[in-house]
């Protein structure tokens, strides 16, 4: 659909040089003058965006634009970086309705995560893969949604390229058995070994056993989400394992808003 109202002929100010069409997921929208939006987009081959989208507030209803949809906009391209400028918006797929407010919840907190990624230009595309396949999964998860945003969290530590708390012993190196302690100086797991061996124990954690559990199964949680049951403990402890492992291996703080909000739903 072409808009024939509301937007400039000639851009402008905008200093823009070239039509294009951009797949994007439309992740947040913000009030910017009396009419228009600026739309915070995640794209296929671009990355994070932003466009501004003219005198969009005034048009019809059908011209509304909704949070997590997939779109195909025709866009303005700015010359250096700045906001894109909207011509045209065609929606290729819907996906902002989930089964429970809990899977909506999962889904908020996977996207405000994914806005948070600093990806070079060659991995936009996987990650916009990634991003798809997961709320595409979520459109079909009814129970434990947490589960299905653990296994993303677990996966974009992996594409972020500083592996999992899963993958090894972080003492040793050697794979391991089970996930029960925790050293709080690496925030990975240690083996029984390395446990046996320690002198000073003061830094272990020990996790509940269901939460020991479900990381165990994360390589298949998929097949588990209906005899599964975490609880306030297990939200506790998991989300606070793969947090301080992204914190320190990254250097930098996570902070996701709405993983208080996903966590509210188990209890
Ligand atoms: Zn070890």
């Amino acid at each position: 659909m072409c808009h024939s109202n509301g937007y400039p002929r000639n851009p402008g100010i905008f200093e823009i040089v070239k039509k294009t069409k951009v797949l994007c997921i439309l992740i947040k929208q913000s009030e910017y003058s009396d009419s228009s939006l600026i739309l915070r987009c995640l794209s296929r081959e671009h990355g994070l965006i932003g466009v501004i989208a003219k005198g969009i507030r005034k048009q019809t209803e059908k011209h509304q634009l909704s949070n997590l949809c997939e779109y195909e906009l025709g866009l303005y391209e700015p010359k250096e970086a700045g906001l894109w400028l909207l011509y045209d918006e065609d929606l290729v797929k819907d996906y902002s309705r989930f089964p429970t407010p809990a899977t909506w919840a999962a889904a908020e907190c996977g996207i405000e995560m994914i806005s948070q990624m600093i990806v070079p230009a060659d991995e936009h595309l996987r990650l916009y893969e990634l991003t798809i396949s997961y709320l595409d999964y979520l459109q079909g998860v009814s129970t434990n949604a947490v589960l299905i945003f653990w296994r993303l969290f677990l996966r974009l530590l992996r594409f972020s390229g500083v592996g999992s708390p899963l993958d090894e012993c972080c003492l040793c190196h050697q794979s391991l058995s089970n996930y029960t302690i925790i050293d709080q100086q690496h925030w990975g797991f240690v083996c029984r070994q390395c446990v046996q061996d320690m002198q000073n124990l003061e830094h272990l954690l020990y996790l509940s056993p269901l939460s020991a559990g479900i990381l165990r199964l994360m390589p298949e949680i998929g097949k588990h989400l209906n005899d599964l049951r975490p609880g306030k403990q297990e939200i506790s402890e998991i989300n606070n394992l793969l947090e301080k492992y992204w914190d320190m291996h990254h250097k930098q703080t996570l902070r996701l808003k709405s993983l208080s909000v996903l966590s509210q739903f188990y209890h």
